[in-house]
């Protein structure tokens, strides 16, 4: 057996204090204590993060945003990827959809697929345990890594195991595929879900932690852009029509960036069109194909609007074999659309050369919508939600799983009961187009209830409890 070839995410750090003056007094001495308190108790040890991919979906964008943190404020933390082959991420892509109660080619995991998938798991953890030592913690990330958790915890290593996916009703399929995954992860300290309705079946309650994902504000994803930096930006990446020139963007570590790969697009908007936006993997469970099946039929006809689905550069989420098809069925579906509405359906890929000028991309496009939408048929947490929020946006998206939580419906946004209702979901979209102050309305208890609820700090210090319960 080879051992696999482990990437190390090169992920730098950042200060805690720019919290300070977002947070208030109070709440900004209880996290600038508590990450001190922790680093003070890792000394010595090294906490590690295992994930499939360094980019593109939601576990990705969770690490990159808060890691540096940790490290900010003296933790040695570290991000590392598995290697898979295409037919491990084939099969990690069907336990992903079965855990959402969806069987797409089967609901059974073949023998074959189980041989593939321990072998992935085994050339990993090899790798792996040439790195992490005797009482470091690790961190492992979704279906992707369950089978790492008995090899590592065998050798005194600490391992927490955490799930980003789940269904608020689980089916037989469901339980199919926790049925597959429960025997890899004997061993594991501590198991971590989104939410309390997304926990397996465990009789053993004492190593449930919930933890509800979260954003940062300070990234290039989600820091405040103007009204001209968000148009230039839009307009180099060819997303909107309008003034041609430098479009720059701050990164991260502070240096300035500059736009200068372009989407891939089949038509672009003017610079004064109003936009419904829906920026998503290309993933049957985000529902692009019913997003434009709702435009065409309900919001197209009732306003000038246009809508754009953006998502990453198809071929470039190594971990997600699906998306050229969805692409090609979402593509076939448009071009069936009559011309003068054609037109107004924008599929944009996003280009993803360059990570965080696809942040900025992604920033600027929820920024610049009238209507945020995400209308998922499941949803793990749903990240996009809460930077659309945090961006003052009126988001009307489905109630399904880690979005419930977020909007609180006709306050900070809406909610759509029935995921395939597209009557209502059009109409809810096309009021909110109508009524630009009720969506500014929304847009502004979005915001505050990202603030209360949803930012970096309350994430870091749940799990840094976590990490030094199970120490
Ligand atoms: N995203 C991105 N570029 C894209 C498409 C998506 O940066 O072209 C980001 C998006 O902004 C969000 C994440 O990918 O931060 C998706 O997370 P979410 O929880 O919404 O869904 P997931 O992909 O994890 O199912």
């Amino acid at each position: 057996m080879t051992k696999a070839v482990i990437q190390a995410v090169d992920v730098g750090s950042a200060p805690i204090d720019r919290y300070r003056d977002l947070l208030g007094a109070e709440a900004w001495n209880a996290f600038e204590l508590g990450m001190r308190d922790f680093a003070d108790r890792m000394r010595g040890r090294t906490l590690w993060n295992v994930n499939s991919t360094p980019r593109g979906g939601g576990v990705a964008e969770l690490l990159a945003a808060l890691i540096p943190y940790d490290r900010g404020a003296g933790v040695d933390e570290r991000w590392l990827v598995i290697e898979g082959s295409p037919e491990f991420f084939a099969i990690t892509k069907k336990i992903h959809t079965l855990l959402h109660g969806v069987a797409p080619d089967g609901s059974e995991i073949t023998p074959v697929e189980r041989g593939e998938y321990e072998q992935a798991m085994a050339r990993n953890s090899a790798a792996l345990l040439d790195q992490v030592r005797p009482g470091d913690v690790v961190l492992l990330h979704d279906p992707q890594t369950a089978g790492l958790v008995s090899p590592l915890s065998s050798r005194g290593i600490t391992v927490i195991w955490r799930s980003h996916v789940g269904v608020d009703r689980p089916n037989a399929m469901v339980r199919n595929a926790w049925k597959f995954l429960t025997p890899y992860m004997n061993g594991a300290s501590a198991f971590v879900f989104s939410r309390r309705a997304y926990v397996w079946d465990d009789p053993d309650g004492s190593r449930i932690h919930i933890i509800a994902p979260c954003i940062d504000p300070f990234t290039t994803k989600n820091r405040d852009l103007d009204v001209s930096e968000t148009a230039r930006i839009l307009a180099a990446a060819g997303v909107l029509r309008g003034i041609d020139g430098e479009a720059t963007f701050l990164r991260h570590d502070g240096r300035r960036g500059r736009v200068t790969h372009t989407a891939a697009i089949g038509s672009t908007p003017p610079s004064d069109a109003r936009l419904v936006v829906q920026v998503s993997r290309w993933d049957r469970l985000k529902d692009p194909i019913g997003v434009t099946e709702a435009f065409v039929r309900h919001i197209a006809p009732r306003t000038d609007a246009w809508l754009v689905l953006a998502g990453p550069a198809v071929d470039s989420v190594d971990d997600d074999p699906e998306q050229p098809q969805i692409l090609a069925q979402l593509q076939a579906i448009r071009d069936r659309v009559p011309r003068g509405m054609r037109e107004r359906i924008v599929v944009a890929e996003l280009p993803m050369q360059d990570i965080e000028e696809n942040a900025a991309i992604v920033n600027a496009l929820q920024r610049r919508a009238d209507v945020v939408v995400q209308k998922s048929l499941a949803e793990g947490f749903g990240l996009t939600v809460a930077e659309a929020m945090w961006k003052g946006r009126a988001v009307v998206a489905s109630r399904v799983g880690g979005i419930e939580d977020q909007i609180e419906d006709g306050e900070s946004g809406v909610l759509i009961d029935d995921p395939t209702d597209l009557d209502a979901f059009g109409s809810a979209v096309v009021d909110l187009l109508h009524d630009p102050q009720r969506a500014a309305a929304f847009g502004r208890e979005a915001r505050l209830r990202v603030i209360r609820e949803f930012l970096a700090p309350r994430h870091l210090m749940q799990q840094a409890q976590l990490v030094i319960s199970v120490i």
